[in-house]
Formats: structure tokens, C-alpha cells, sequence
């Protein structure tokens, strides 16, 4: 990836526009969309069929609306606009795109988007996965190793705050959906965690816009000042923040999530990996295989504990991030039953 990006920056790919300059082809224009010429910005960020995949990206519109002089501003304006997980996901897209035009110019069939999207999408989530087991096994730099847990673990909000996580569960090819929804709070303590079946054989995405709406919902009900929300599902986030009327199948879950943002205290929902969205996916796979709805206060069976115990050791080695467990106590003074209940 590294490698990729230098020789974008300085100008060291096989681009039409290099060739041109070489005298190697006659013309150096774009061969897919034949708008521009191909530099390496062009091929990988501009063109219409690159920009079908980046927009997929929530964070997409925070970079459109720029207009880059060459691919180095481009690559400086993103490390100042985007986060560490964001700005690798960019790079991704951008070798993933980088990779599809050479495809394309050797025989290859043109493929949708969505496809190209989701496999970026993919080998990012692997390159966290794989970076994280690096550095951990690497005993050496204790630093470095708290760095990445701090962007592939769950984090715990600022004091005060209350972050809501959730996620949706779909096993045995849809026979079995699940949505699961944490709310916590700046000590990482389970304030309560939710989890209910739904109507079988719905698709993944809307079964994860349910999570967000259910979650959303309940955490409403707790008042709080300030939240922040996780899914690990990007398309969802791109969905709700995506501007004017969604005409997706699940446009009416969109409009609900968007409503319900409206009213609460959340500025925006986040996409966080997998691995920072553990809790609620636990929640989400246990209900799949169960029937009912069921909701935890403070306190959940074993298995969830484990799971939420498990995000507290990272973060709790990570330095600042313990919390005072006040915000808890003050949250559940109004009786709430310190105790698992479960209502059919
Ligand atoms: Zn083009």
C-alpha cells in the first residue's frame, strides 16, 4: 500500500497520461469514461467508475467537494480530514480501484460497484485483523500495540457521555435474524443491553437499520445528554447520512434512523470494525438462535459479561480512558432493577 502511494504521488504508474508523456501511446486520455486525462488521481479518485465505489464510503463527501491540484494535495487533505481506520480504508478503495482499471484495460469485464466496494471492504477489515495480530505478537512496542487496540477495540465515550452500540445477526441463510444494541457508559459498565428476534429472512442491511432504530429508541428513553452510536455496518451509515429521500428497498427503516437522530442527542452514527462493535454482535448472534426479547440491566448472563469484560481489559490499558463509574450510579437511581429480566 505504501508503495502504491508513492509511486501515485510521484508519478510512477502506468497511467495514459505518463505513457503519453513517454511517447509509448498516442492519447492520454481516460479509457473508461473518456471525461479527462488519466493521471493517477484521475484513475483512482475522480473517474466515474472509481468515484461509484468511493461513494459508498461515508466519509466520501468530506473529500468531493475539493478540488485536488495533483494526488499528493489529495493524499495531505485526507490525513487531515479523516480518521486512521477512514484513511486506510481510503487507500484500499484506492488500490482496489487501481487494481479494477487494470482489469478493465486487459480484457476484463466492467463489475458493479457494490462488488468492487465490498471487497475493499473486506481486505480492510482483514489488513486490521492481521495488523492487530502482528503487533500484539510483537511484544516490543507496548505503544504501537495500545495505538491499533485503540482503533479496532471498542472505546469508551468521554465522561458523561453514553455510547450506544449495535449490531444485527443473520445465520442459517436468514432463517434466523437477531438485532443487539449496548448502551454504556464512560466507564465502559453495561447501563443496560438489549436484544430481540425479528421477522425472519430479512436481508443483513435492514436487519442492521432494525438495530440502529431499536437501539436508538430505547437509549431515548434513558434521556441522556450526550450519545454517540457504532454499527459496524458502513452501508447503513452511508444510507441514513446519504442526502435527500432514500429509494432503497429499506428506505422506510432509513427515514425511521433518520428521525430518531433527529430527536436524540447523537450528532451522528459511526462506523466502527467489527471488533469495537463486539458486545452488541454477541447480543445479536445470541438472539438469532433464540425467541423473544430480552433486555439486560447492569448486569447480563456470563457469556455477555465475558464479552464486555474482554473490551474493558483493552481499554483499560489504554492511558486516559478509565472512567469515573459515577455517571452509572446517578443513571440507576431512579430503580432500575439491577438484575437480567426477560420478557417473552
Ligand atoms: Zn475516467
Amino acid at each position: 500500500m505504501v508503495h502504491f502511494l508513492w509511486r501515485c504521488s510521484n508519478g510512477f504508474m502506468p497511467c495514459k497520461e505518463e505513457l503519453f508523456r513517454r511517447r509509448i501511446t498516442s492519447e492520454a486520455g481516460c479509457f473508461r469514461c473518456w471525461q479527462a486525462t488519466e493521471s493517477p488521481l484521475h484513475a483512482c479518485w475522480e473517474c466515474g467508475f472509481a468515484t461509484a465505489v468511493l461513494e459508498r464510503a461515508n466519509f466520501y463527501s468530506r473529500l468531493a467537494s475539493v478540488h485536488f491540484v495533483n494526488f499528493i494535495q489529495f493524499i495531505q487533505v485526507a490525513m487531515e480530514s479523516l480518521s486512521v481506520n477512514e484513511l486506510m480504508f481510503l487507500i484500499v478503495m484506492l488500490w482496489v480501484n487501481w487494481k479494477e482499471r487494470n482489469d478493465v484495460l486487459h480484457g476484463g469485464a466492467i463489475r458493479q460497484s457494490e462488488i468492487i466496494f465490498n471487497e475493499a471492504f473486506n481486505f480492510w477489515s482483514d489488513l486490521i485483523a492481521s495488523q492487530t495480530r502482528a503487533v500484539c505478537r510483537s511484544e516490543g512496542s507496548v505503544l504501537l500495540n495500545q495505538r491499533i487496540e485503540r482503533h479496532t477495540r471498542w472505546q469508551a465515550p468521554p465522561d458523561h457521555s453514553f455510547k450506544l452500540n449495535c449490531d444485527a445477526s443473520v445465520i442459517q441463510n436468514g432463517k434466523g435474524v437477531g438485532v443487539g444494541a449496548v448502551l454504556r457508559a464512560g466507564d465502559g459498565k453495561m447501563i443496560w443491553a438489549l436484544g430481540l428476534r425479528v421477522q425472519d429472512h430479512l436481508s443483513p442491511l435492514a436487519a442492521e437499520l432494525i438495530a440502529l432504530k431499536v437501539g436508538l429508541q430505547e437509549a431515548m428513553l434513558c434521556r441522556p445528554c450526550s450519545l454517540m452510536v457504532e454499527t459496524d455496518c458502513l452501508e447503513a451509515v452511508r444510507l441514513v447520512f446519504e442526502p435527500g429521500e432514500c429509494l432503497a428497498e429499506v428506505g422506510v427503516l432509513v427515514e425511521e434512523v433518520r428521525s430518531l437522530l433527529l430527536v436524540s442527542p447523537a450528532p451522528r452514527i459511526e462506523f466502527v470494525p467489527r471488533e469495537a462493535n463486539q458486545v452488541a454482535h454477541s447480543i445479536a448472534k445470541f438472539v438469532a438462535r433464540e425467541v423473544g426479547r430480552f433486555k439486560w440491566f447492569e448486569v447480563g448472563p456470563p457469556w455477555l459479561m465475558k464479552v464486555i469484560s474482554n473490551d474493558l481489559l483493552v481499554t483499560y490499558n489504554v492511558p486516559g480512558v478509565v472512567r469515573d463509574s459515577s455517571i452509572i450510579r446517578s443513571v440507576n437511581e431512579g430503580g432500575v432493577a439491577a438484575c437480567h429480566t426477560r420478557a417473552l
